[in-house]
């Protein structure tokens, strides 16, 4: 069993761990990264893709992190979205350009961005674990012991904080006694990727249709994501209708805007659950990413909302916050002595939930705007549906074409 000692454990090197882990780093924190799993491989297959859409948030927050130029060349840029409702003539239209902004959002393939981060992590100064599979974690007031295996047998390891990301099964949050909430929203997404005739100019649609809302976001020129949300009723037919059926089914809903669907990718059907964690901290210890909440896949919030508790602990750790001071007045930024402090932990936690009950509450309501098989266009679920409901430019001017279109 081998011992070492580091400010920060991070166990989970997935979609926030990575990043983070990296941007803890560049700060000058003493990291080890821990992931139960070795390098993830980009998918070989370009239809075989699991992407997730970054708002402009977070584009700009890894921007500042200078990881943004490693994930770029893959990443696709939205620059229009495309709101419509099938029977109905019209459709709603918001540009990147006229709400101000370089791109509405960024639609990236998420082991192509953890292999684009790798070659970052290996030239770093963190310990990098791979394969190392964590059991558990024990706090006392000084540290905190991470135990994990490798196939060279069991270690430990000491950290003065533990950050854990490690999904939504989290290992560490249940060690730590913390709970979970959970929500059924009693409904499924199909989600995959399908290639089209005609190029999709950067645009992402979404389109209100009897069988739910379908939205294609763009990837390369012939390829869009699309996530399909369907009514438990739907399920096993959507499951057992062949790719060809499954393409025609897709095509018929959101007609011939792109031309002929052409080639599908592997789809997966998802249900629609929440899941949070009762706390967010436990002794030296903080849950994040899926580890802390699950949501509603089809509201694209989740990835985004958790790089922004993501970017405030880090803000906390490097002194940006006088949090001895409720009001939060930004103090002269000088890295705290301690990042498992607990005073500082929950002052990060409470400066959190207001944003974190905001997406709730616009996940719930986006779940509840999903049912039915004629859910009419609103602001809220299409802006939620692309995850970019950050944009405030965007929501303004979408708002007003909302209700110009539905008014
Ligand atoms: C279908 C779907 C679509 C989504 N689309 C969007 C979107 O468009 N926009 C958006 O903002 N969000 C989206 N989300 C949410 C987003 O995917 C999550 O927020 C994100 O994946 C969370 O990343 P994470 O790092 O917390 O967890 P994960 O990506 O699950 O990573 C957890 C990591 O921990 C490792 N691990 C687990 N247990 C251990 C252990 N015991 N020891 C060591 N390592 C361990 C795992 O191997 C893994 O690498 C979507 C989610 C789903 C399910």
């Amino acid at each position: 069993m081998s011992t070492n000692s580091v400010d920060i454990a991070i166990i989970g090197g997935g979609l926030v761990g990575m990043p983070l882990a990296l941007a803890l780093d560049q700060a000058g924190w003493q990291v080890a990264l821990l992931e139960q799993s070795v390098a993830v491989s980009p998918p070989a297959d370009s239809l075989d893709q699991r992407c997730t859409a970054l708002s402009a948030g977070t584009q700009q927050l890894l921007h500042s992190w200078s990881l943004w130029s490693a994930v770029a060349a893959d990443s696709s840029a939205i620059n229009r979205v495309h709101i419509s409702q099938r029977g109905y003539f019209g459709a709603t239209r918001l540009c990147a350009a006229e709400a101000g902004v370089g791109a509405l959002g960024h639609v990236v393939e998420n082991r192509r961005f953890l292999a684009d981060l790798h070659p970052l992590m290996q030239d770093s100064g963190m310990d990098c674990l791979s394969s190392a599979d964590v059991s558990h974690v024990s706090a006392d007031s000084q540290s905190s012991t991470v135990y994990y295996r490798t196939p060279a047998g069991d270690a430990s390891l000491q950290a003065r904080l533990v950050i854990a990301v490690d999904g939504v099964a989290s290992r560490i949050r249940e060690s730590a006694g913390i709970g979970v909430r959970q929500v059924d929203y009693q409904q499924a997404a199909v989600l995959g990727m399908l290639e089209v005739d005609r190029p999709h100019d950067q645009v992402a649609y979404e389109r209100f249709t009897e069988g739910g809302p379908l939205a294609l976001l763009p990837r390369s020129t012939h390829q869009a994501a699309f996530v399909y949300c369907i009514e438990p009723d739907a399920q096993s037919t959507m499951e057992q209708l062949s790719d060809s059926a499954f393409l025609q089914h897709l095509q018929s809903q959101f007609g011939y805007r792109l031309g002929r669907f052409r080639r599908l990718g592997p789809r997966t059907v998802v249900p629609l659950v929440r899941i949070e964690a009762q706390r967010q901290i436990g002794s030296r210890l903080v849950l994040l990413g899926n580890a802390a909440r699950l949501l509603h896949p089809v509201a694209g919030q989740g990835y985004n909302l958790a790089m922004r508790d993501a970017a405030a602990l880090l803000r906390f750790l490097s002194g940006e916050h006088n949090f001895h001071n409720e009001l939060l007045v930004p103090a002269q930024s000088q890295r705290v002595a301690d990042p498992g402090d607990g005073t500082l932990l929950q002052a990060f936690a409470a400066s959190r939930i207001a944003d974190q009950q905001r997406v709730v509450r616009l996940t719930d309501t986006l779940a509840r705007g999903f049912r039915g098989r004629a859910a009419a266009p609103s602001h809220l679920r299409a802006l939620g549906l692309m995850g970019l409901d950050t944009v405030a430019p965007l929501r303004q001017q979408f708002a007003q074409h909302s209700m110009g279109l539905t008014g």
